[in-house]
């Protein structure tokens, strides 16, 4: 089967892509219904190429290799120094294939190629990363007294499902494929039907790594049919889900029945503080780049930046200014710094935001597409001025690049405002007052904040949320624990009592 149509003005523009299969037992399969799905180009609308819609029956075909592989195969049971040879062997593919990926990515996704190559970067580091704690992962002891020394044991938890969202697909993948594999658990990933091709590329470059068959498998599909398979399955003992608020919640229900471990990354709608006393020009450097870096689509952006009444004058001055100058564009162009939303519906989503913004009394201001790209899914960067925290626009997560600007008067009113929503994802504080600065770190509802910063990631680091915005953290030794079941090995190494009972 051959692709309708590709449009790209980079190297790999000759390339006609070549329709997807799912990944099973290391092989490239159809579904075993014959189903395809179409997958659109945000920038055109057209048809990149269609994909094996996985259902039930692949799911459960997909879940019996991981069994096998996990059970009889030689991947939980491979010495550890092995296991990390094909670790790092996948993130050194991973690096020599940065151009292509992070051109799938865009076509995809619509995110600006200078974004995504940083991204497919970043995905090579998570192998590393994982591949090296493990190997360096020291386990407990704790001896008590003469009579016994206990000690733990790390055990993979088996089969895991991995259920991603299309707003960063690569890099969120691999932040969960990499500790799972490095642990030894074998992977079914459910990749978002809305950005497929890095998942497949994901799937070559593990293919091609000679993984031991039914270690990681791809099988692409729907929320509510492949992904709900996944949850329901009893021979899946943990599932790692990135997405909605929403369906988090819909997966923890169905998972309860079968007792899995879950971890949950969901939605966000976050605050930005910016004090009178801040470096003025950096904090409107990291607000502009915190919303429309990602086209918006960033879990972690600053949806809601509170502005310190004394400097809200002159900071919406600069925003307004700097929003005109944005480059919107073709995702494929390195110089773009906003492309277009990931769907249609999406799109028709965010621009209902911003008709509801006015409704709500927000003055609005927006940067200008270029008649060029009009067929794209574009939105521009745009500003919700004198927008109030209870405005739905402040409440409930957009998604897109859009900023919703409001006015404070001092720092107990911030702090109030910054918690009065349903999210805790991340926080970002400007101030140069040290203790301010921590107090109202301190104070902030949420699993991740900045001082003087934006969203800068470091791998050791608990990631996560509060509230509706997640339940546990993946990262660093966080990612570790989620993988594995701790086993506690009691040794008496005396002649403790024993109760006689009966004697
Ligand atoms: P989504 O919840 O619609 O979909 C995510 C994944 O879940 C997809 O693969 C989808 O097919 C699958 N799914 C949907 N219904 C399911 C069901 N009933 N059972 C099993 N799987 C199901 O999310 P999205 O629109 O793809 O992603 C955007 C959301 O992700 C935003 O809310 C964003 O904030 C959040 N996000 C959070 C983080 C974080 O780390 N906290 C990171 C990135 C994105």
């Amino acid at each position: 089967m051959k692709s309708q149509t590709v449009a790209s003005n980079v190297e790999f523009k000759h390339k006609q892509l070549e329709d997807i299969q799912l990944y099973i037992n290391g092989e490239f399969v159809d579904a075993e219904s014959g189903a395809t799905f179409e997958n659109i180009n945000p920038f055109t609308n057209t048809v990149i190429n269609h994909i094996a819609e996985g259902r039930k029956e692949d799911m459960n075909k997909a879940i019996a290799a991981a069994k096998e592989a996990f059970e009889n195969g030689p991947w939980s049971k491979m010495k550890l120094k092995e296991r990390v040879k094909y670790i790092y062997k996948i993130a050194d593919l991973i690096d020599e294939a940065n151009d292509e990926i992070a051109f799938l990515e865009s076509l995809d996704t619509g995110l600006p190629i200078s974004q995504t190559r940083n991204q497919a970067a970043r995905a090579a580091e998570n192998f590393r990363f994982y591949a090296k704690m493990v190997e360096t992962k020291h386990n407990e002891l704790f001896p008590v007294d003469d009579e016994f020394i206990n000690y733990t044991l790390y055990k993979p938890l088996g089969v895991v499902g991995l259920i991603t969202p299309w707003n960063a697909p690569f890099m969120l993948e691999t932040w969960k494929v990499a500790p799972a594999l490095a642990t030894g658990n074998t992977v079914i990933l459910k990749p978002a039907e809305l950005s497929p091709l890095t998942a497949n590329k994901l799937a070559e470059i593990i293919d091609k790594a000679g993984l031991p068959k039914g270690v990681f498998n791809v099988v692409h599909g729907f929320g509510e049919t492949a992904g709900a398979a996944l949850v329901a399955h009893p021979d899946v003992k943990g599932v790692s889900f990135t997405g909605e608020t929403t369906t988090g919640s819909i997966i923890i229900k169905n998972a309860a029945d079968t007792l899995k471990k879950t971890s949950m990354e969901l939605g966000g709608k976050s605050p930005l503080i910016v004090f009178e006393d801040a470096d003025l020009d950096r904090a409107l450097d990291a607000a502009i780049w915190g919303i429309f870096s990602f086209n918006g689509e960033r879990c972690t952006s600053n949806s809601r930046v509170f502005l310190h009444k004394n400097i809200k004058d002159k900071f919406v001055a600069a925003l307004k200014e700097r929003v005109q100058k944005i480059k919107i564009g073709d995702p494929m162009d390195s110089s773009t710094q906003l492309g277009p939303l990931i769907e249609k519906g999406h799109f028709n989503k965010v621009k209902g935001y911003i008709d509801l913004a006015k409704e709500e009394g927000c003055e609005v201001v927006q940067g200008t597409v270029p008649e060029e790209f009009k067929a794209g899914n574009f939105v521009p960067p745009t500003l919700l001025l004198n927008a109030k925290n209870e405005m739905r626009v402040c409440q409930e997560e957009i998604f897109g690049p859009v900023m919703a600007v409001i006015e404070f008067e001092d720092e107990e009113e911030v702090i109030k405002a910054a918690n009065d929503v349903r999210y805790g994802l991340a926080g970002f504080v400007w101030t140069n007052d040290i203790k301010r600065a921590h107090r109202v770190a301190d104070q902030i509802e949420a699993g991740m904040i900045w001082i003087n910063a934006q969203n800068v990631r470091d791998l050791r680091i608990p990631f996560g949320g509060m509230k509706d915005s997640g339940l546990g953290r993946e990262g660093g030794h966080y990612a570790f624990e989620f993988y594995t079941e701790p086993k506690v090995i009691h040794v008496a190494i005396g002649d403790h009592h024993i109760p006689q009972f009966g004697k």
